[in-house]
């Protein structure tokens, strides 16, 4: 019966055909995929892993940038700067933990002071609101755990830090409830252009047709770009690995603090996170293979040394985890954001800042489209807001609100964290399902503290096996090769 489903569904979609097409459902697709929701039109994301948010999205340094550092002119200028002012009024309407802490990118030489000058000139041209130059006096009067060798910064007030993959999730689940069709495990592994016009895109298991496609392959976006067009660029995946440090470190830094940027990019950075960890990192590496996301001691040591430069007492005995994510660095010096070829757009080598410029990069995307002849209707009212409860954020009164509405607020399944079993349940139904432990801790917290999921990882199986209907030996860690529970070890008695 489930196959004869299957089949059907199969048949049904190699004869449908989509308005727009996106290929990744990193922050880039969903932003557009959020975008393009409000009009209407037929939209299909395809993402190859089985969530969103699996790529450079959810393994960053999650700082909305303030904007000083791209070359003035560049689209990375201009689109980190909007997608900046957008962050605020986005996140409040969608519910996703946001910040502007401000930034200091701290000066140590005569040399490095020079770049801050620099910086500044470049941040005005951009048109960064509120840029200061603050002298060593006031850099530690901010932050008092600064190395005394700190002589000058760049203070940034816009700037501010987010949950990443929350951002991403927040799009991807709007759009969802606007009528757009998420696929997950669905690898474009070949595209051809139809002879009526539009796309043929392939997975391995199915087919579905496009008038319009969107390429947001992050470090794959170049293989995409070149299954329809002549080579224009070349992605050079970059690591960049991070140690997230327990709650006991987060008092070392009040806001983010880079130091100057070199050739390898923004350098290594200390900074509270959402959650109230503290963040250090990254290292800036080449690699060859753009999904492999490991930690290397070479490139922890490296990172501990540079931090130390900017804030030399981290205890790093409070390190609760590392983890590392990939640059979708390529040989131009800017966003590959263009018409790539007949009606297909490039929102490709989205390198950092991305994150920060994610929602202008999907308005650049819709005027692309326009270009491309796409102008669909707006919807009347299309849905624009997200809601989520957060029971750690609540005070009492609405904590005893949350468990007279719905008791299983009422039972706290994560202790380091306080996520309850009713914010987790939630995560389980919401508009993209997650199938995994690391996916419901991507959408309701737990696993993030200090026990790292020792404590409540297990009755995540439980519940997640329960909720979904399925054998807990099935239930992954992060998807396929992770599996938790690999045999069973008790009977029932009687059996
Ligand atoms: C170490 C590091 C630090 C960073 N720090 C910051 C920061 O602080 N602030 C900031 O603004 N930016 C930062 N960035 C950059 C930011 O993370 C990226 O610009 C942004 O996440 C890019 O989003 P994306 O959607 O283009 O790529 P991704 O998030 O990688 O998404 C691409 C998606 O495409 C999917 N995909 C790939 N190939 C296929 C295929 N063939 N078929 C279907 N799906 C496919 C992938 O699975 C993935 O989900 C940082 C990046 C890194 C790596």
């Amino acid at each position: 019966m489930h196959n004869r489903t299957e089949q059907k569904e199969k048949e049904m979609e190699l004869t449908a055909m989509y308005d727009v097409c996106i290929i990744g459902c990193g922050v880039i697709g969903a932003a557009a995929a959020f975008e393009l929701s409000k009009y209407q039109a037929d939209i299909l994301v395809l993402e190859k892993e089985n969530d969103v948010a699996m790529g450079s999205s959810r393994a960053n340094s999650a700082i909305i940038h303030a904007g000083y550092d791209p070359k003035p002119g560049t689209l990375m200028a201009r689109l980190n700067v909007e997608g900046n002012a957008m962050a605020e009024q986005l996140c409040k309407d969608l519910s996703v933990p946001f910040e502007r802490i401000g930034s200091l990118v701290l000066a140590f030489s005569e040399e490095e002071e020079e770049t801050i000058r620099m910086l500044y000139d470049r941040g005005v041209k951009n048109g960064v609101p509120g840029l200061r130059i603050i002298d060593a006096k006031v850099i530690h009067e901010m932050e008092p755990e600064v190395s005394p060798n700190a002589r000058m910064a760049l203070y940034a007030p816009s700037a501010g830090i987010i949950t990443p993959w929350d951002y991403t999730l927040a799009f991807a689940e709007t759009a969802v409830r606007n009528g757009v069709k998420i696929q997950l495990n669905s690898p474009v592994i070949g595209i051809e252009r139809l002879p009526e016009g539009g796309y043929c895109l392939k997975t391995p298991d199915t087919e579905y047709q496009a008038r319009y496609v969107i390429n947001a392959a992050g470090v794959h976006s170049d293989t995409i770009h070149e299954m329809v067009a002549e080579k224009t660029f070349t992605v050079h995946p970059n690591r960049g690995e991070y140690y997230v440090m327990d709650k006991a470190e987060c008092f070392r830094a009040n806001h983010v603090l880079f130091q100057c940027p070199n050739q390898d990019g923004k350098g290594v950075l200390v900074t509270p996170t959402m959650d109230h960890n503290l963040l250090v990192g990254p290292n800036a590496e080449g690699v060859e293979d753009g999904d492999r996301v490991n930690n290397t001691a070479a490139g922890m040591a490296f990172v501990r040394d540079k931090a130390g430069k900017s804030v030399p007492g981290i205890n790093y005995r409070n390190a609760i985890r590392n983890f590392a994510g990939i640059r979708a660095n390529t040989d131009k010096d800017e966003f590959q954001i263009s018409i790539a070829a007949e009606n297909f757009i490039d929102l490709a080598g989205i390198k950092s800042p991305g994150l920060s410029s994610a929602p202008a990069i999907a308005l650049e995307a819709m005027k692309l489209l326009n270009e491309c002849g796409f102008a669909p209707e707006k919807k009347a009212n299309p849905i624009t807001k997200r809601v989520k409860k957060r029971f750690r954020y609540m005070n009492d009164e609405e904590r005893r609100e949350a468990i007279k509405e719905n008791p299983l607020y009422g039972r706290v399944i994560c202790r380091c964290e306080t996520v309850t079993e009713g914010e987790i349940i939630d995560a389980i139904r919401s508009p993209i399902p997650p199938c995994s432990v690391d996916g419901v801790k991507r959408r309701a917290g737990s696993g993030m503290g200090r026990c790292q999921g020792g404590f409540c990882g297990p009755r995540i199986v439980d519940i997640l096996s329960r909720e979904l209907g399925v054998n807990p030996m099935t239930i992954t860690q992060d998807g396929a090769g992770s599996q938790l529970l690999l045999t069973e070890t008790k009977q029932e008695v009687g059996e």
